[in-house]
């Protein structure tokens, strides 16, 4: 039985004053079923873990593949463990694009958040013109070759389909292609992994809100979602975790 996961990332958005959209979500679902995980910027961790008391999981957007060293500007997943986080999201698209980050990279990532105790959410997802020239599963397959490491558990790690395009566009790919995608996953983590890869969450990313989330999380292998510009409002959010914990 795989729990269902309810991940936000804030991304760059986020200040102290904002914490209260915290103290709203675990008001008014104080005992959900599924688990609720939030990755505010690294500059909220502490707090935002102090806020949630431990009603929800609070996690880091990005980690260094090193303990600690000469990495100006960076944290270490210790870091992220020791500031209250639990989770850490490696590999999502924006720094894949914006830092350059390859498979490798994303893997060692992972494998540095796993070494301290952390739960690594590894994101995959192809472009608009890899969709439009059917590579799609040849770009998953290849992503989840290299970024997921051999150590993966399904207690140390989530995955997160979230195709480039569909990221903060309002644009949500067909369910049936989210099953393909998922369904692909699934079977390609259970050849790896066995039943850890059966274990693992799949979680679906990109454009999800209170409107299109129960048909989402009815779809084949989808676990559950990991939310951006959705995930900073308690009412949108707390929408999105009440439709997961009745699927
Ligand atoms: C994300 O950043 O991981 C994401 C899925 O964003 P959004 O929900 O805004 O599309």
């Amino acid at each position: 039985m795989r729990k269902k996961l309810a991940a936000g990332n804030w991304k760059m958005n986020g200040l102290k004053s904002n914490l209260g959209e915290v103290t709203a979500l675990t008001e008014a679902h104080p005992s959900p079923a599924c688990d609720v995980l939030l990755c505010p910027p690294a500059t909220l961790i502490g707090a935002m873990a102090e806020a949630a008391g431990g009603k929800l999981a609070v996690g880091g957007q990005d980690c260094h593949m090193n303990e600690s060293g000469a990495h100006t500007g960076d944290i270490s997943a210790q870091m992220i463990a020791d500031a209250g986080g639990s989770y850490v999201i490696v590999g999502h698209s924006e720094r894949r694009a914006d830092h350059h980050e390859s498979d490798l990279i994303v893997r060692a990532k992972a494998e540095a958040a796993i070494g301290a105790g952390l739960i690594a959410v590894i994101c995959v997802g192809e472009t608009e013109a890899q969709r439009d020239g059917e590579q799609t599963l040849d770009v998953i397959g290849e992503q989840l070759a290299g970024s997921v490491p051999d150590g993966a558990t399904a207690a140390n790690c989530v995955i997160a389909y979230e195709p480039v395009w569909a990221i903060g566009t309002g644009r949500t790919p067909t369910l049936e292609q989210i099953a393909e995608v998922h369904d692909f996953m699934r079977n390609t983590l259970v050849a790896r992994f066995a039943d850890e890869g059966n274990g693992m969450r799949l979680l679906y990313g990109g454009s999800v809100k209170p409107s299109n989330a129960e048909e989402i999380f009815a779809t084949s292998n989808v676990d559950g979602a990991l939310v951006g510009g959705a995930s900073l409002k308690a009412s949108d959010f707390g929408a999105i975790i009440a439709a997961l914990d009745a699927s």
